[in-house]
Parts: structure tokens; sequence; C-alpha cells
């Protein structure tokens, strides 16, 4: 027979399990960031369409915890965006990158900026500081926002993307097609590239709707001149389909995995452009 009470103990003390566990993962995370040695950044290499040249890399953090081994960033991500870490935390990323990047001036460096970030004071002006520092051209950076950000935005952070754009940081959306942002979107926020979310690419050889969505963004790319990315391309027939079509840049097991920094130096060299 059916126990409501005694459910709804159980129920009481899952969450409640939940609710420490997250607690105290917050405290590591702290501490990780204070000590560093914990955090690490992997890059993933971006390639152009005929699939040997390197134009950009995507920073990608990894949190090697001391007791539970690899956190992955989608778990600890949200809890470094509610208890406000993740503005030190996306510092911590960007500056690291940035250091790299010096060695790789003429390839892109993409980041992603929590819609917390955005919103955090003086947004631009930090991001623009940690460049000057490491005398990294703005030019070179992209910034990868999702949709969600874009769409609870208000006019401070419309300010703060227009400074960063004004000084040549590069917009993107991420996730492209997952969200419930519309086309009006990429126009008003000047959006330089959108990356079409891997599910799509996914998808492809099963899905007529992917196939579809999928050219419709290309498509819409063209015409609005904005450059698109496809992501999380596996296999050579996703690449054919996604270049028939006009994406011109892709990034994807295919090509590379997330590679750490000494991997992914030596994968630029070999697949350099000039
Ligand atoms: P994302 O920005 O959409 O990043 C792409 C994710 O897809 C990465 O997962 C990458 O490792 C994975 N991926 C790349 N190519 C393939 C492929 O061919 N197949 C498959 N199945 N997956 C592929 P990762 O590194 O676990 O990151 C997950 C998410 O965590 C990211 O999604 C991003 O939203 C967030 N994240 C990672 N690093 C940062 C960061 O420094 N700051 C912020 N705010 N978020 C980050
Ligand atoms: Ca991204
Ligand atoms: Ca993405
Ligand atoms: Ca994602």
């Amino acid at each position: 027979k059916r126990q409501p009470v005694n459910e709804c103990r159980l129920f009481d003390a899952a969450l409640a399990a939940k609710v420490q566990a997250r607690r105290l993962l917050e405290a590591d995370l702290r501490q990780a960031l204070a000590a560093e040695d914990q955090l690490d950044l992997h890059y993933q290499p971006v390639l152009d369409s005929d699939g040997y040249r390197v134009v950009g890399v995507e920073a990608l953090v990894r949190w090697h915890h001391p007791k539970q081994g690899m956190i992955p960033p989608a778990d600890f991500i949200p809890i470094a965006e509610a208890c406000g870490l993740i503005v030190p935390l996306g510092e911590w990323v960007l500056d690291r990158a940035a250091a790299m990047m010096m060695r790789f001036p003429h390839i892109s460096l993409a980041v992603n900026l929590s819609p917390i970030q955005l919103r955090s004071p003086e947004i631009a002006g930090r991001i623009l500081a940690i460049l000057a520092r490491h005398g990294m051209d703005p030019r070179q950076l992209q910034l990868e926002v999702t949709e969600s950000a874009v769409l609870a935005m208000d006019s401070s952070v419309e300010a703060a993307l227009a400074r960063l754009r004004s000084d040549g940081v590069q917009l993107v959306l991420d996730d492209f097609g997952t969200g419930y942002s519309s086309l009006s979107h990429l126009h008003k926020l000047a959006i330089d590239r959108v990356k079409i979310d891997q599910s799509f690419v996914h998808d492809l050889g099963r899905s007529q709707d992917a196939r579809a969505i999928i050219q419709a963004v290309l498509g819409i790319g063209q015409s609005l001149g904005i450059g698109v990315t496809a992501e999380g391309v596996e296999d050579e027939t996703q690449k054919l389909f996604l270049s028939t079509f006009g994406c011109n840049e892709f990034q994807g097991y295919l090509f590379s995995r997330p590679l750490p920094a000494d991997d992914a130096a030596a994968f630029l060299k070999s697949h350099a452009v000039r």
C-alpha cells in the first residue's frame, strides 16, 4: 500500500542530500579556483572547409577533482553560475587562453561567456583589460553566447556588447536552433557567426527535419552575411552534407577532440595557415 508520508520524507531526504552535495562541490570549486592546480583548459580546433587548415580553437574548461576525478563542465558550470563563481572562473579561462594564444596570433580564440558573466558589472572593460595584459588583439577573440543569454538582454548588456564589438571582438551565437531566439536577434545584435547546435548535426543521417533546419540556417547565414560553424561533426557524411550547403567552419571529433594545451599547440603548428 502507498504511504505518501514516507514517500514525502524520502523525497525530502534525497533533496537534502542533493543540496548538501552541491554545497560541498561549491566549496571545492572555490578552493580549486584559489589554488588553480585542479583547473585546466582544453582546446578544440576549428577547421576550414578543406578540413586541414585550423582557423580557430574553442577553449573548454576542465576540472580534475581530487576525489571525484574529472567533473564535466555541464555539471559544474551551473553550480558556478548559481553561486557567482562563474565570474572569476570565466576570467581565469580567458586569461589562461589568451596567454596560450600569444603563440598563434593568426588563429581565433573562442571562449564561452555565461549569461551571468555577461550581466556582471564592467564586463566589457574587464575582458578588454585581460586581452591588453597579454597584448592580444581583440579581433582575435570570439565570445560565444547562448540564445538564452541573448533573450535576457537589457540595455547595459547591449552597451557592453557594443563596446566589445567596436573594439573588434566577434560575437558568436552558440547552440543555434535549440532556443527561442528569432532571426531578428541575429540582425539586432550584430551577430558575426552562429554555431549550429550539435544535436542537428548528430541527427543529419536519420532526420529530414534536422537536414531542413541545417539548410535553412546555412541559407540565412549566406543571405545575412553571417558565418556558420557546425559543431559535433563526427563523420565524413555529415561533413559532406554541411559543406555542400555552404558551411565554412567545422568542429568535431572527425577533426580533433578538445586537446590539452601542449597537444593543441602541436596540432596548430601542423595545421598552420601562414
Ligand atoms: P559547448 O560550448 O556547446 O561546447 C561543445 C561541447 O561539445 C564540448 O563539450 C565538446 O567537447 C563537445 N564536442 C566537440 N566535438 C564533439 C563531437 O564531435 N561529438 C560530440 N559528441 N561532442 C563534441 P564539453 O567540453 O563537455 O563542454 C560542455 C559545455 O560546457 C560547453 O558546451 C559549454 O556550454 C560549457 N563550457 C565549457 N567550458 C566553458 C567555459 O569556460 N565557460 C563557460 N561559461 N561554459 C563552458
Ligand atoms: Ca561553445
Ligand atoms: Ca555549442
Ligand atoms: Ca552546449
